[in-house]
């Protein structure tokens, strides 16, 4: 069976890439990565929906066991990328996703250089700042700290192979539907 995509779908927090995300597993050919992290969740977050939620030592335990494929530090709390899960999706013939943050993709491009890399961002740096505090998920603090991180995330744009502006979520989509199907025809996938 021919193996499935990898693909790394980075952006700015309040890019609107988890929506797209939730989108695009709606097709069962996608299959989304489930991150571990230290962060709390957030009302309506589940376990192993969303995330995998650990404490800073079962996390610091798990990378001392070498079960993470990469992970980061991403304002003030730990992701990473459970090993086993992408390599048995992808062996079933899936397309597996992993919305990780910018330092975490540099990690996979070193690991999986065929993978896909695409970055999302908003329309506007404003527009992502309405979003953050739209969605009402962050104090005004982590508000902040997550705009600061925002603007180092995008200048880091340049390292991925496909950008998708996400103005409006359809055409985001669209987009990545796009990309996905045009990478399938690259000889190197088959
Ligand atoms: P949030 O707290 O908003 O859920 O996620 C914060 C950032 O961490 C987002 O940019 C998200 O893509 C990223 N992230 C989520 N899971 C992982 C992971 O497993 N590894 C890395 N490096 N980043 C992740």
């Amino acid at each position: 069976m021919k193996e499935g995509l990898k693909i790394v779908l980075s952006g700015p927090s309040g890019s609107g890439k988890g929506t797209i995300v939730k989108e695009l597993i709606k097709n069962e050919q996608f299959l989304l990565s489930i991150s571990v992290t230290t962060r709390q969740p957030r009302q309506g977050e589940e376990e192993g929906v969303h995330y995998f939620f650990k404490t800073k030592e079962a996390f610091e335990k798990m990378i001392a066991q070498d079960e993470l494929l990469e992970y980061a530090c991403f304002c003030d709390n730990y992701y990473g990328t459970p090993k086993a899960f992408i390599e048995e999706s992808v062996k079933k013939g899936k397309d597996v996703i992993l919305e990780i943050e910018v330092q975490g993709a540099q990690q996979i491009k070193e690991i999986y250089p065929d993978a896909i890399f695409i970055f999302v961002i908003p329309p506007s740096l404003a527009e992502l700042e309405s979003r953050l505090v739209g969605r009402g998920t962050e104090e005004r603090n982590i508000i902040d700290q997550r705009l600061k991180r925002a603007k180092e995330e995008l200048a880091l744009y340049t390292t991925y192979d496909y950008i998708v502006v996400n103005d409006r979520l359809v055409e985001a989509i669209e987009d990545i539907n796009r990309i996905v199907g045009a990478e399938k025809l690259r000889s190197c996938h088959y």
